[in-house]
């Protein structure tokens, strides 16, 4: 097999893997780097060649994965584009929301290749894409050739899935982006343990370890407790979320904690697409399975719309604030939320998720009490007063974890993708520790690598 990584960059950017195997030619993923705009956010097909494309998989709906499918499918509508089935649900409304952010940029930053894609180019994607179920091997052939391959659950978020090939005999296995563990609306990946040749993992907490007797549930503990101290000292919990998937893990763990009594009662307000994400939850978890949630949660915690937010005055009404995004990036409703709240010690903002370190959500977490922190958009500078703090609730597998699964399959190569310098590098030095026969590459950008 060969396999180039069309990433611009050796980080998690735009995810997009080219594999040839035998005579097929397979695209892993087809995202969009969250840091760049433009042209320069897409992964380089110009690396494609001319040659046509077999088959694209997508792994999951996280737009560093899915963000420019529309342009893979506007240029090589021969290929047959697949899927798992909650996947195939979720894209269309991810991808729309995808072209309303780049007509806001184009207007913004006046920057012409904007948008990237149409609406109409996202109705194409939903015609070509196919929905899978886990665990039903299909098969392709070309000039007299079979490829075979299986999509498996990954964790990580609704439809995530991991990808394995068998072409001659040989197994290939993509993990895609995986989380073992169950998480309070979604069940934990189920990859088999065979024999593989090849594997291609992602790497994404290979740079820090597990923090000593600190587990799941004691983190969704804190989170609660911290959340509950806010309210009871008369102050706001903000609480920055991706829509897709973080939104309604946290208002399902809102929801189980008011159940038991661990929960004062008091306003709920959400805002954003993770409020739309909600009713296709409730539509998978109806007619896939795999995910636990109900829209009916919305009503039993009374989820209203957060009132208009003006930067240095704290809300009038205290309660919990479910909003995106995740990082605090500017122009959406938890930046203007915290630029509200980040003056008044009584409140609290309660980082659940992975914050870049250049995102303005890295950068308060970043920050010292009493600092001031600038809101570079509404141009207000404010003093670090609220209580800022970070939950271990990430959706990836820890690298003890992920590394003992690597080793169990006993693999003859790994190529190592989907996380920082570091972290890729924690894993090199493990893998071959355990194995010093084990063939293990470092996929860097635009590389062919033969394994
Ligand atoms: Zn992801
Ligand atoms: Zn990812």
């Amino acid at each position: 097999m060969q396999i180039t990584d069309l990433g611009r960059h050796r980080r998690i950017g735009a995810n997009s893997l080219l594999a040839e195997i035998g005579p097929f030619r397979v695209l892993i993923d087809a995202g969009l780097d969250p840091k760049s705009v433009g042209r320069e956010s897409t992964p380089n097909y110009d690396l494609l060649g001319d040659g046509p494309l077999d088959l694209v998989v997508l792994t999951h709906c996280h737009l560093d994965h899915l963000g420019s499918l529309p342009i893979v499918c506007r240029q090589h509508p021969e290929a047959l584009f697949v899927t798992s089935r909650a996947s195939q649900m979720l894209a269309h409304r991810m991808l729309r929301n995808s072209v309303n952010v780049m007509k806001r940029q184009r207007d913004e930053l006046g920057n012409v290749d904007l948008p990237l894609y149409t609406f109409a180019e996202v109705d194409e994607v939903d015609r070509a894409l196919v929905g899978l179920t886990y665990n039903q091997p299909r098969s392709i052939e070309r000039n007299g050739e079979e490829l075979t391959f299986t999509l498996h659950r990954a964790g990580h978020i609704a439809g995530a899935a991991g990808v394995s090939f068998v072409y001659k005999h040989r197994r290939i296995f993509f993990t895609g982006d995986v989380m073992f563990g169950d998480q309070a609306t979604l069940d934990g990946a189920d990859f088999p343990i065979e024999s593989t040749d090849t594997l291609v993992m992602e790497t994404t907490r290979g740079s820090k370890g597990r923090v000593p007797d600190r587990t799941r549930e004691s983190e969704v503990e804190r989170l609660i407790s911290t959340i509950s101290n806010t309210i009871s000292r008369g102050g706001c919990a903000l609480i920055p979320v991706f829509a897709l998937g973080r939104m309604q893990e946290i208002l399902q763990l809102l929801y189980n904690a008011r159940q038991t009594g661990d929960l004062p009662v008091c306003p709920i307000y959400c805002a954003g697409l993770g409020m739309d994400i909600v009713d296709y939850f409730d539509a998978i978890s109806r007619k896939v399975g795999g995910v636990h949630f109900r829209r009916s949660v919305l009503k039993q915690l009374k989820v209203q719309p957060p009132p208009p937010f003006k930067p240095g005055n704290s809300p009038g009404s205290k309660g919990i604030y479910v909003l995106s995004s995740g990082m605090l990036v500017e122009h959406t409703p938890s930046y203007h939320a915290a630029a509200a709240m980040l003056d008044d010690h009584a409140n609290s903002i309660c980082f659940v998720g992975y914050c870049d370190p250049e995102t303005p959500g890295g950068e308060l977490l970043a920050a010292a009490h009493n600092d001031s922190f600038l809101f570079s958009v509404p141009d207000h500078a404010a003093p670090v007063r609220a209580h800022i703090e970070q939950f271990d609730l990430s959706g990836h597998a820890d690298r003890d974890e992920l590394l003992q699964f690597a080793n169990s399959l006993d693999p003859r190569a790994i190529a190592l993708t989907h996380g920082d310098p570091e972290a890729r590098g924690w894993f090199f030095d493990e893998l071959l520790d355990f194995n010093p026969k084990l063939q293990v590459h470092d996929l860097l950008p635009g590389e062919e690598v033969q394994l």
